[in-house]
């Protein structure tokens, strides 16, 4: 038998921003960006949540919601820093140890009875240590199966611990709406509902042929997950086997539609930086790039280019990029959006035969250098000259660039 943590930080970016601005607290706080603009909310202060603000809705809708708000652009490279620092006292707690997201971990404490005693007291002792090193707080859920400490670790929000006794899964799982199952988004809620399966209790009634039938491999999953399973997804892989993520993107959505090509083009440069480094923080190299163009209209196009070779390198991914959008953009069409998208990795120094080319090996250079830069002063500290222009925050999203602990490669040396 196993014995799972699920921590989540609560409120995480408010509380964040709460630390360098005390008079936040307990306000109305809306991350993300001013009232008036586009895009969307990154996070909400629990005052806010309770006019129905809450996270990916337009931040316009949240000032309709609540005009009395205070809306915050949101810091990333403090989200960032903390989050390092709640990976560095789980690390210290256990070495099984996996970030799901920027604010919230799985670590499996299977045998730690004798280090810190039974498991809700292992739980208070790593909350005040979290506490210690972040003042902030966190939430954590206990069970057998990490699908089960995560449903709980929201239920004991905010502050709190909650612990579900092993063969306990069923009676505290049964009366709760399908939505709280992990991977159960709006859309399969829908579903479920169509076929009057409202409650966990309902799922867990109906016979995994029935499930797969309707929903395929998310069916099964979710026929495990009534049972209090870790099954499908995330939970298919254990902790600490983790591979990394399948794919890394950025996008922007301009506050006006533009058909200014330097602009457009400069931010295109912009995205390119961003998803670079976070290519190179997790050690991998790209094989396909893909543009992604939305017009004012809302049609979107995406298309894709397989590179010659795999790179982490801004300038080659900007090369490729710019291909792309000459080709395909509407000269004259104002954009709405666009982001830059990458998949097909290999790890990184796999390919000796780069270090032949002078220029890509001075790229390099120069963006080992950059990324140092970076790290010590923020994102915004160096750009490409193509990309001065694009300039703009870096948003505050739920996975940024520099998530610890995701990982087995680490950033390349
Ligand atoms: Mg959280």
């Amino acid at each position: 038998m196993k014995t799972f943590f699920h921590l989540d930080m609560d409120a995480f970016f408010v509380s964040v921003e709460e630390l360098f601005a005390p008079e936040l607290k307990g306000k109305p706080v809306v991350v993300g960006g001013r009232p008036d603009e586009r895009g969307v909310v990154s996070a909400a202060s629990y005052a806010a949540r309770k006019f129905g603000v809450h996270s990916a809705m337009p931040l316009r809708t949240a000032h309709k919601l609540c005009p009395q708000a205070i809306f915050v652009e949101g810091h990333m490279e403090r989200y960032r820093e903390y989050s390092h620092k709640v990976h560095e006292v789980l690390c210290g707690f256990t070495p099984l140890v996996e970030m799901a997201s920027i604010d919230e971990a799985y670590l499996d404490i299977t045998g730690t009875e004798r280090l810190y005693g039974p498991p809700l007291r292992a739980a208070h002792l790593l909350h005040e240590r979290v506490q210690a090193a972040t003042k902030l707080n966190c939430s954590i859920g206990i069970a057998a199966s990490r699908m089960v400490a995560k449903i709980c670790s929201d239920q004991a929000k905010p502050n709190g611990v909650l612990m579900v006794m092993p063969g306990r899964e069923a009676a505290f799982l049964g009366p709760l709406d399908v939505r709280r199952i992990p991977g159960v988004g709006k859309v399969s809620e829908k579903n479920l509902h169509a076929l009057g399966i409202r409650k966990v209790r309902d799922l867990a009634a109906r016979d995994e042929t029935f499930l797969e039938e309707h929903f395929g491999k998310l069916g099964l999953a979710l026929a495990g997950k009534a049972q209090g399973l870790d099954a499908g997804g995330w939970f298919d892989t254990e902790i600490g086997a983790e591979d990394g993520p399948k794919s890394i993107s950025h996008e922007h959505t301009f506050t006006e539609d533009t058909a200014d090509v330097a602009q457009l083009e400069a931010t295109l440069a912009k995205l390119c930086e961003m998803v670079g480094r976070r290519l190179r923080e997790h050690g991998l190299t790209a094989g396909t790039v893909q543009l992604k163009l939305r017009y004012t209209d809302f049609s979107t196009i995406t298309r894709a280019r397989t590179m010659e070779r795999a790179t982490a390198l801004d300038t080659e991914l900007l090369d490729e990029i710019r291909v792309l959008f000459r080709r395909n953009w509407k000269a004259g069409a104002a954009v709405r959006l666009l982001g830059v998208h990458v998949s097909g990795w290999s790890e990184e120094g796999t390919q000796m035969d780069l270090l032949d080319d002078p220029r890509h090996e001075r790229w390099q250079r120069a963006t080992a250098a950059a990324d140092l830069m970076r790290d010590r002063f923020g994102d915004s500290a160096v750009s490409l000259a193509a990309s001065l222009r694009g300039k703009f925050h870096e948003r505050a999203h739920e996975t940024p660039p520099g998530l610890p602990g995701k990982k087995k490669t680490g950033r390349p040396k």
